[in-house]
């Protein structure tokens, strides 16, 4: 083994995202023990940072070991029991995730699919909730980190609790990012993942269950079918009881912690703002290369920006240069999307205007390498820069 030398890169994909270097010191602290008092109040202020983030006084809010999927699978997991029916949104790569997830645990999996790029109709999921015999739970993914399509939530969650059923969201992409609003939009349970708004690397997946969720849990006919992810004892480590379920991964409640200070200090609502102008920017400076929005209109995320690929580009080609030539990384279509799509993540940390700045210049190079288009690095800057000097006023 050589000693570890990572290059630098700036992570403009779709996660993981950059890392503050507070949060890279904080990991290499010294370790203490999973039952050592300063851990476990370590273990509570987590707690309270990611309800905080949530939106909600979730007694049962907490980290997963393991990454955003892992967070997904503790979801389905816990609330799902053989036969159930389970209604899941699917536009993208993480909705078919979903549906996949959900029938491997015996649930009859009832998918409300939408073209990729779009969102799922309330109405669609309302049509397929009459259908059902007894559903017991709605999924959707509010933040399509496959497609860049922004889901609204509110009207969907409205309908699964007027046909009595739970609602789980898929906030992995969305924490830290855009508005989440577990307890005001009626969500059941919720799960996220570490490395993509949260600006943290891979490794935890917070996840939050409301009162109708643990009532679910509790009133289980089974036991969930995983043993590590039972949230019923992970929770008993969590609470008050303190029982060892498993290792806590120490150095990455570390990370996780700073993360979480960070972002107490810049405030959600400022970090949310931030997102949403390097967004703007971004998109600005793209259409003056000729790069257009493939999200549907009006449905577009702020983290994940998706373009159309121009024809007789070289797509593979031209990020493999963005990669080994200028240190960025950005992301490919998949699916329907491959070869079609780049997806361009402005996450936590990586949304900067710097960033954006530097992708575009880089962006134009290749392209005009390419021969495709006009190189207009110059208008696509100025484009950039005139929408952060509109919001500075
Ligand atoms: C990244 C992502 C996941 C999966 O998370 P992993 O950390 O890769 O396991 C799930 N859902 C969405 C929306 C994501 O963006």
């Amino acid at each position: 083994m050589k000693a570890l030398d990572p290059p630098p890169r700036l992570l403009l994909g779709p996660g993981p995202s950059m890392v503050s270097p507070r949060v890279l010191a904080a990991m290499s602290r010294p370790l203490v023990g999973h039952l050592d008092p300063f851990f476990l109040g370590l273990l509570d202020r987590v707690q309270q940072g990611l309800r905080d983030l949530f939106g909600t006084g979730n007694p049962l809010t907490l980290p997963i070991s393991g990454t955003g999927s892992a967070g997904m699978e503790t979801c389905f997991v816990n609330l799902v029991e053989d036969g159930d029916e389970v209604v899941v949104g699917v536009n993208g790569v993480f909705g078919t995730r979903m549906c996949e997830v959900a029938s491997r645990l015996g649930a009859r999996v009832v998918r409300v699919e939408a073209e990729w790029g779009s969102i799922v109709e309330p109405a669609a999921v309302a049509e397929a909730l009459s259908k059902c015999n007894k559903p017991v739970l709605v999924a959707v993914v509010p933040a399509e980190t496959s497609t860049g399509a922004w889901q609204p939530i509110e009207e969907i969650a409205a309908a699964a609790r007027d046909a009595g059923a739970l609602v789980l969201v898929d906030t992995v992409t969305s924490l830290g990012g855009c508005p989440v609003e577990v307890d005001a939009w009626g969500i059941d349970a919720a799960y996220s993942g570490t490395q993509k708004c949260l600006s943290c690397p891979p490794g935890l997946a917070p996840v939050t269950f409301g009162e109708r969720a643990v009532e679910k849990i509790r009133t289980r006919s089974s036991k969930p079918k995983s043993w590590y992810l039972d949230v019923g004892l992970i929770g008993a480590y969590f609470g008050n009881e303190r029982v060892y379920h498993h290792t806590a991964p120490v150095s990455m409640i570390y990370a996780l912690s700073e993360a979480l200070a960070i972002i107490e200090e810049e405030g959600l609502e400022a970090r949310h703002a931030r997102h949403e102008l390097n967004h703007r920017a971004l998109m600005a400076g793209l259409a003056e290369l000729g790069l257009e929005p493939a999200a549907a209109e009006g449905h577009r995320l702020w983290m994940l920006n998706s373009v159309r690929i121009p024809d007789g580009l070289d797509e593979a080609a031209v990020r493999r240069a963005l990669l080994g030539d200028h240190g960025i990384e950005i992301g490919p279509g998949l699916g329907p999307l491959a070869g079609k799509v780049w997806r361009i993540g402005l996450m936590g940390e990586s949304s900067r205007a710097a960033n954006v700045r530097r992708l575009l210049l880089a962006l134009a190079a290749e392209m005009g390498r390419a021969g495709v288009g006009e190189a207009r690095a110059g208008a696509a800057v100025e484009a950039a820069e005139k929408v952060h000097a509109a919001a500075s006023g």
